[in-house]
């Protein structure tokens, strides 16, 4: 993890690995402070609150959460009495998809012999994600903290004259997706609208609202972006990713008219420019998510995560690329 000032009050933690659960968090120093997401253990979340304390005077007593996501919301219970401030429909959500047991449960049973030889049978990739986890995360512990402010479209905060906007662009990628600008700075803490220089994940939301917020981000002009995963950067970053969500969707039609399925068109839709991105074989995620819209299903239709997990695991294995998640 790395510390970065990115304008004169914003600052960002950023974890350099960029693969599943390594989130970035965000720091507007103003008035108090307020922490944009807090890490997908209590180790990161401790991590980050030390690096951000060489420049806050104090621990601050306001947090946001960009959506609802465990990776992004995990270490929220590190600040005790603090206003959370996150979209209405995040700590519903919350408790569906950030539960810690399930996590906690699968981690334990992925470091145990027996147990792993008896998940790998049935599930390979679920093995190898949790073993790809274990290398960095320890997810005992956790306990929801949820959001105690919540808001509709938008919140918009004054700190000392700094004023910063809460801007609700779900669902894309999640159904809390909130992108926070700062007007004054040219700064956008995006969450995980933008994936940068790895494969972006989505799970709730449609190709075309994905569209829309990342044209936002464009629109708003930022100097920086702080993206949810993956390194800072200015619009390339949007305009790069909204070009590969195009070009996974034009192949993805090509092969359902074929009448391939999800995953062998996950085989074999080239990578093109995107092979150097972390996790290239997440493909399949965005290609099913496409399959999802071709057949009119709703945008919150939910996934099997294990069969997800070893999808992605068997387009890794077929086209000869490291699994990585
Ligand atoms: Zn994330």
């Amino acid at each position: 993890m790395e510390l970065k000032q990115v304008s004169d009050n914003c600052f960002a933690v950023l974890n350099e690995k960029n693969r599943v659960c390594d989130a970035n968090s965000g720091l507007i120093n103003r008035a108090g402070g307020v922490v944009i997401d807090t890490q997908s253990d209590l180790a990161h979340a401790r991590q980050m609150i030390e690096m951000f304390g060489k420049v806050w005077s104090a621990m601050p007593q306001r947090v946001i959460n960009t959506h609802e996501d465990a990776d992004h919301v995990w270490g929220n219970q590190l600040f005790e009495g603090a206003e959370i401030i996150a979209h209405q429909s995040i700590p519903e959500r919350m408790k569906h998809v950030a539960d810690p047991k399930e996590s906690q449960k699968l981690l334990h049973g992925v470091g145990h012999f027996l147990s792993r030889l008896i998940i790998k049978a049935l599930h390979p990739g679920i093995v190898a994600a949790g073993r790809q986890l274990l290398e960095d995360y320890n997810f005992d512990g956790i306990e929801l903290a949820l959001p105690t402010t919540l808001f509709d479209t938008r919140y918009e905060l004054n700190l000392d004259g700094t004023e910063v906007h809460l801007i609700y662009v779900g669902p894309c990628h999640q159904v809390g997706d909130t992108i926070i600008h700062v007007p004054k700075e040219r700064v956008v803490f995006a969450g995980d609208v933008l994936f940068r220089q790895c494969t972006p994940m989505g799970w709730t939301g449609s190709y075309e609202k994905w569209f829309q917020c990342l044209d936002l981000i464009i629109e708003l002009d930022p100097e920086v972006i702080v993206a949810g995963h993956g390194p800072l950067c200015g619009i390339e970053g949007p305009i790069e990713m909204k070009a590969y969500l195009e070009y996974v969707r034009d192949e993805s039609k090509k092969s359902f008219e074929e009448g391939l399925s999800s995953l062998n068109a996950a085989k074999r839709i080239e990578f093109g420019p995107y092979a150097e991105w972390r996790a290239p074989a997440r493909l399949y995620m965005n290609v099913e998510r496409a399959y999802r819209e071709f057949r009119g299903e709703p945008p919150d239709a939910p996934w099997n995560m294990a069969a997800t997990f070893d999808a992605i695991y068997e387009v890794a294995k077929a086209r000869g690329i490291k699994v990585e998640y």
